[in-house]
């Protein structure tokens, strides 16, 4: 089978969705950026299949240039165009996974940016966490939403979904979507206590040169 390396990848890290809650049931998805019979695309989950039942030959390849097709009896994710929209605006974007991880979803439920309450809400790129414009899950409006919201940035929330994270290989790309959930969580009982203090734009333009050296294997 074509890709069976990447298949199997996909696979192990959507057992990880559930196994580490990032994801419960069939929720969220997950793509690796790859390249069949000389054609660039992604390869990507299936719609709505349940992570315990996939196999190498439900995972989806797509081209970038391809639409899903209506007749096709293995479906790509419901949301295949915003997984092919950052892989066409994000040259750096290798893997990508999508989540409905509980505390980031209550979280994008008020449609705000997280400010830098913390200062790790630099993992994401910047000094903020931007949150996606409501749209109907699997649109074209709503992969335009989501890519508007991670302009200079890796990851953001979706409003009343949930979220999505990129990176150079499938490890880093949940890596960040579970940082990602850490930071909902924490600052989710910040608010508890009341309004947090936020660090300052000169704070952060600190921590985000110092966290260009930071990751070390
Ligand atoms: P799919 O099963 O179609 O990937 O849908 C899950 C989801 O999270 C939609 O936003
Ligand atoms: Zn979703």
């Amino acid at each position: 089978m074509k890709n069976l390396d990447q298949r199997n990848q996909i696979i192990e890290y959507s057992l990880k969705l559930n196994s580490t809650n990032l994801s419960p049931l069939r929720s969220g998805n997950i793509s690796l950026r790859g390249i069949e019979d000389d054609k660039e695309g992604y390869l990507i989950t299936p719609s709505g299949k349940k992570y315990e039942t996939l196999k190498p030959e439900d995972i989806v390849f797509m081209g970038l240039n391809e639409e899903e097709e209506n007749d096709a009896s293995n479906k790509p994710s419901s949301e295949w165009r915003f997984h092919r929209d950052i892989y066409t605006n994000k040259k750096e974007a290798q893997a990508i996974v999508h989540a409905h991880s509980p505390h980031a979803t209550a979280v994008s439920s008020h449609g705000k940016p997280i400010p830098p309450f913390h200062y790790m809400i630099a993992l994401a790129g910047g000094d903020d966490i931007k949150c996606a414009e409501y749209a109907t899950f699997g649109t074209e409006e709503l992969s335009n939403n989501v890519i508007k919201a991670l302009e200079n940035r890796s990851a953001c929330l979706m409003s009343n979904h949930g979220q999505v994270a990129f990176g150079k290989n499938l490890e880093d790309a949940f890596e960040l979507a579970q940082e990602i959930e850490n930071i909902c969580h924490q600052y989710i009982i910040a608010l508890r206590l009341g309004e947090p203090k936020i660090l300052s734009f000169e704070e952060m333009k600190k921590v985000l040169d110092k966290a260009k050296n930071y990751k070390k294997g």
